[in-house]
Parts: C-alpha cells; structure tokens; sequence
C-alpha cells in the first residue's frame, strides 16, 4: 500500500520504518528542513528522556544499538534546596531502572536515516496544507507550489497542532479538548554541572518557578526553566530573578542573560481528541492524537510507543476490503483510555516536580515504596517504575497502584488498630 505520513518528528519516523518493514510504500512529508543539514531546533526541547516504553519501541526495529552511543544515562533526580544542598534521589532499585537523555535531533536524523535505507521516502520543506479524506489525498506546499498526492492512507504524525487533525475532523462529530498550561518554557545551557552529571537535576520553586536539566554527551547540561508564561515573557533582568529564587544555579550559567534574551518562550499543551481515525482512509499518531504535558517525560516515549502498538493492530488479520479500517479503530479503542490516563498523570507530577519533590513526606513515600518493592519484588511496583521503567500499559498501571496505595492504607490502619488494642489491653492488665 501506498501510505503517506504527514511529520517526521519521533513518531512519523519510527512509524516509517515500522510500515516499510510491513513491506508498505512510504512517503513522508515534513514542513521543516531537513535535519541533517541543518540544527535549528526553533526553541523545541532540545533534548529528551527516552526510558523504557521508547526504548522497546526503537529495540523493535533493530535501532537502539545506534542510539545508545548518542545517550546519557541519568540514574535519578538531584534535587537542588534553597540553601544549595543537592540529594540524590534514585530513579529505581535496579541499574537498569534509569532514563537515557538523548538529543531530539540525534534521535530523529537516526530514525531518518535508518527508514530511508530501508526504502521509505523523505520530503522534508513540505507543509500539508489540504487533505481530501475520501481519496485520500495530501495537498503539501513546497516553495510555493502545490501537489496533490494521492495514497491508500494517510497518517498524521504532526504533532499537537496537526494539521491532518483539523482537516480530518471537518465536518465529523469530533471532540477536541486543547488546553494551554498557564505556564510556559525556556531553555537555557548550563555549560558544566559540579557533581552528579548523569542524573536529572531539578529546582522546585514553588510558585517562584521549577528548573529541569537533562545532561548532553558533551558535559553540559540544558536546562529548563518553567513559570508562568507571562512572567517568562515581561522579565527584563533574569539575572536578578536567579540571584533571588535559584542563587545556586545562576553561577552554573554564563551565558543567562544572552540566551534569555535570544531563545523563544515554549508553550505547553495537552490535547485529548477522538476520533483517532477515519475509517482506514486516515489516522492520528504521537501528539497530534494526545499531547501531554512534559512533566512525567513520556510524551515522546509515548508517541514511540504508538508506532509499536499501531504496528501491531496492523498485524492483526488478512490485508482485504476494510483492513486498515478495523485496524486503525482497535489501534483508539486499544490505546486511547491509556493516553487519557498519561495525560491525568502528567498534570500531577507537575504539581510533584514543583512542590513536593523535596518534601520530607513526599521522601519518606518514595523510600518507602523502594523498600516495598525489595521486600515484595514482583508483587509492589512503586507507579514511577511502571510507567518509566516498563511496558505495563498506563492505565493497567495505575489500577495497580491504587491498589497497591489501598492495601497500604489497610495494612496501617490495621497495625495502628493491633497497636491501640495491645495498649488498652495492657492498661487493663496493671
Ligand atoms: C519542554 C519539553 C520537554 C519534553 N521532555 C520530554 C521528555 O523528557 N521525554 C519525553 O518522552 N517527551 C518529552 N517531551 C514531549 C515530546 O517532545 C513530544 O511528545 C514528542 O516530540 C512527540 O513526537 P511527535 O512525533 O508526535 O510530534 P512532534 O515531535 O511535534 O513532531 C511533529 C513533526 O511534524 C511536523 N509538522 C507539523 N505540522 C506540519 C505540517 N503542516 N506539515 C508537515 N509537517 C508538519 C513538525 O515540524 C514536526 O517535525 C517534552 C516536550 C517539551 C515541550
């Protein structure tokens, strides 16, 4: 078959060499130049944590061996307090039980390359503008010119702001929830870090702002600094604003104000939407079906994670009449209450990223469940490890773990009860 995909982000180059692996004819077509030639991230994150759901999928087309060589692992959070002590919070019990920070770029020129010899067809400088369902057919200008190209499918990997997602979604009964995080982004370097370079460094701010680091092979570290939008846009004199709420981090970074003045702010969206799918004509994959917001680092791993469940579905029954048709529905029944979930965790663990990360309480659970999970291997799985370090489905994952929270309750509910009986018992004895 002849299948076009539309956005050769994470997830339409993986999806490439999944479907020419199926033995398809694909064409991809990407609005931006082409990676290889050019590192303009336009203020994108500019680096990324892949962990395990990503992981599998990019095992599952013989690519990880390329990959690990352009990644840093990090092991666990170091989290930085106002006074400038930093702690060390691991990511798991295990060693495997860690995240690998990998440049977008990197990521994504090894997926191009990797899909174009194997066959698929890249068309990079191409914007979709138009898309005829019925055919279907993809309009994309390339220097002011445009081409209608006809295909047996057309897949929208474009990302939250899709446009495969408008121009399918005219005229169907389509829902689209799209809702903006009032605060917003900026990336900044941090040339060199003292200690702990393979970890996630984190300053919970508060209200005041949350800084996130992912390391890069060179040494550095790209940082990035959350707050609201608006504050993010007015301020003038980011200097005084680190000296005041990060004092520790403003010496790891040299080159603040410059960078502050020179990069774009970053936007973040969550995006729940259905349908996924117009009967096998069509299909949403990555975030253009369901972006989230970065605070759990799975949207891409996420978006990885489609193409293998895609790819499945595909897989499933003969290649006649309305194939695709039934496999693109039982890719949304299958993975949508899942992505839903994700999104639901996403929101929390900003909350978490910010406040509560240095919390006594919130250090005193998170031991916990270390503790458990070595008591009880295989049976307590604390949810940070299902959903970073496995495949358990994301909802399945979250089931769990409540009741995994509820048998906790019990079990200390009922030491507390044991405890007050022994002592009324031992007060009736004296
Ligand atoms: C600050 C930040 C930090 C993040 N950190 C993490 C992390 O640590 N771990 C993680 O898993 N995820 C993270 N994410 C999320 C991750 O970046 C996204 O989920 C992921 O990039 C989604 O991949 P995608 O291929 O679906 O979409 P995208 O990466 O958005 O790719 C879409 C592609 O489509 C192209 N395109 C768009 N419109 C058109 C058009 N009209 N015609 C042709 N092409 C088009 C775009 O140019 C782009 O190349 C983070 C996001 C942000 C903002």
């Amino acid at each position: 078959m002849r299948i076009i995909i539309a956005g050769a982000g994470p997830a339409g180059s993986l999806l490439a060499c999944y479907l020419v692996r199926r033995g398809h004819h694909v064409a991809v077509y990407e609005r931006r130049p082409d990676p290889r030639g050019h590192d303009d991230e336009e203020g994108r994150s500019i680096n990324l944590g892949l962990s395990a759901r990503g992981v599998r999928a990019l095992t599952d087309v013989g690519l990880m061996p390329a990959i690990w060589p352009l990644t840093v692992p990090m092991r666990g959070r170091a989290v930085h307090a106002p006074d400038g002590r930093v702690t060390f919070q691991p990511y798991g019990r295990r060693a495997d039980e860690i995240l690998h920070s990998v440049r977008r770029r990197d990521l994504v020129v090894s997926l191009v390359d990797h899909a174009e010899a194997a066959g698929a067809v890249f068309h990079f400088g191409h914007r979709v503008v138009d898309l005829d369902r019925e055919g279907p057919t993809l309009v994309v200008e390339h220097e002011g010119r445009r081409d209608a190209v006809p295909a047996d499918a057309v897949v929208g990997a474009d990302g939250a702001f899709s446009a495969v997602r408008a121009l399918m979604h005219r005229g169907l009964r389509a829902d689209l929830h799209q809702e903006f995080l009032p605060w917003g982004y900026k990336e900044l370097t941090i040339p060199r870090v003292p200690a702990h370079h393979e970890a996630l460094h984190v300053w919970p701010g508060g209200d005041d702002g949350l800084i996130v680091t992912h390391p890069n092979l060179d040494g550095s570290m790209t940082a990035t600094l959350f707050l609201p939008a608006g504050r993010l846009a007015e301020m003038t004199d980011p200097e005084a604003f680190f000296a005041e709420r990060f004092p520790d981090a403003l010496p790891l970074m040299p080159d603040l104000a410059k960078e502050f003045a020179d990069r774009p702010v970053g936007h973040l969206v969550s995006i729940r939407t259905t349908p996924w799918h117009d009967g096998g004509k069509v299909v949403l994959i990555g975030d253009a079906a369901h972006a989230v917001y970065p605070f759990y680092g799975q949207g891409m791993n996420s978006a990885l994670e489609d193409c293998t469940v895609l790819d499945r579905c595909l897989g499933l029954g003969s290649l006649d009449g309305d194939h695709l048709g039934l496999a693109f529905a039982e890719f949304e029944r299958s993975r949508r209450p899942h992505t839903d979930v994700l999104d639901e965790l996403s929101r929390q663990n900003f909350v978490e990223l910010r406040d509560r990360v240095r919390s006594p309480l919130h250090k005193v659970r998170q031991r916990a469940d270390l503790v458990l999970a070595g008591l009880f291997p295989g049976r307590w799985t604390p949810l940070y490890t299902m959903i970073s370090h496995t495949t358990t489905p994301y909802a399945d994952a979250l089931a769990r773990s409540r009741r995994q929270d509820a048998v906790l309750r019990w079990t200390a509910l009922g030491a507390a009860g044991l405890g007050a009986v022994a002592m009324l018992a031992a007060r009736k004895g004296r």
